[in-house]
């Protein structure tokens, strides 16, 4: 998912997450990436995407087992993988498919 959802705002913002954020973040024995284990982490990335049916259930939105301590790379790597096989390709009007050059992507900021 690129760009921020009014919905994931608010609950990124709000005091449940970012004391969850630190105490899973302080529950962690290394601070490294979960994925690389190269660079130090840096966002707190849910497995199960926050969609607007599950933003009311701690279930998924404050339990460390749907959260990853991901470095920025692995983090863009996860939330742009689907957008680019998406994206980066488009039929002309032939039906060929040829190379799409994406709009300018806002930075993902919020995990
Ligand atoms: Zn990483
Ligand atoms: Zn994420």
């Amino acid at each position: 998912m690129v760009g921020i959802k009014e919905y994931a705002e608010k609950f990124y913002k709000s005091a449940a997450w970012i004391k969850c954020r630190e105490a899973f973040i302080n529950s962690l024995s290394n601070k490294l990436c979960n994925r690389c284990r190269e660079q130090p982490g840096k966002i707190v990335h849910h497995k199960e995407e926050i969609t607007p049916t599950n933003i009311n259930d701690p279930m998924i939105t404050l339990n460390f087992n749907n959260l990853e301590y991901l470095c920025q790379d692995c983090h863009n790597r996860e939330h742009h993988a689907n957008v680019l096989t998406r994206e980066d390709v488009k039929f002309d009007l032939e039906g060929n498919l040829i190379k799409n050059i994406p709009p300018e992507k806002k930075k993902d900021i919020y995990s």
